[in-house]
């Protein structure tokens, strides 16, 4: 019988979660696939182009991207990244960046332009490859939630000052306990 995926509760900022560098995981752990199934939806559903597994309270070192979705077209080509690495980075862009866990916050990230990266892809096979633009953009704000990274973190303290607000009320829910996004967004 074909697996049917869930969503899975996201967490916000707050959560000591999105702060837990993840360790590298066995690609034959029991349950993965369903995993990826699960992490692949629940991006969807929260309008993702991206996700990493700390936002779900998970501590397999993966993510998924799609930064070429469209929703018109019902196009969805998730790549799952097992274990992924940065091996090199090149030049500097600039893209304005949200993030799931940290909802109608949105700035201005510089990051690095090009990037050549690995990963073990959902079939087992070990990957190297080079992406520029947005796509690099996306994997390194994944990759940097392994490490436990926000992209919030990136901010120099001017913009920093213009999320603060935000910010703190996100904190207030954490230290209630409601920092935990839940049903459908569909
Ligand atoms: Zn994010």
């Amino acid at each position: 019988m074909k697996y049917k995926p869930k969503i899975l509760p996201v967490r916000l900022y707050g959560d000591d979660f999105l702060r837990k560098k993840l360790p590298e995981i066995d690609y034959n752990t029991p349950g993965l696939p369903e995993f990826i199934e699960d992490l692949i939806y629940t991006m969807y559903a929260r309008d993702g182009i991206g996700i990493a597994a700390n936002q779900v309270g998970s501590f397999y070192r993966m993510i998924v991207i799609d930064p070429e979705q469209d929703n018109k077209l019902n196009k969805k080509s998730p790549i799952v990244m097992i274990n992924p690495v940065i091996e090199n980075k090149e030049g500097e862009v600039v893209y304005e960046e949200g993030c799931i866990s940290l909802p109608d916050i949105f700035a201005d990230v510089s990051r690095s332009k090009k990037i050549t990266y690995s990963y073990t892809d959902r079939m087992g096979n070990r990957i190297t490859e080079t992406a520029e633009e947005i796509k690099a953009v996306v994997i390194q704000h994944e990759f940097d939630h392994l490490e436990g990274i926000l992209f919030i973190d990136h901010l120099g303290t001017l913009d920093r000052l213009k999320i603060m607000h935000k910010l703190k009320k996100l904190q207030a829910r954490a230290v209630n306990g409601q920092n935990i996004l839940e049903g459908l967004t569909l």
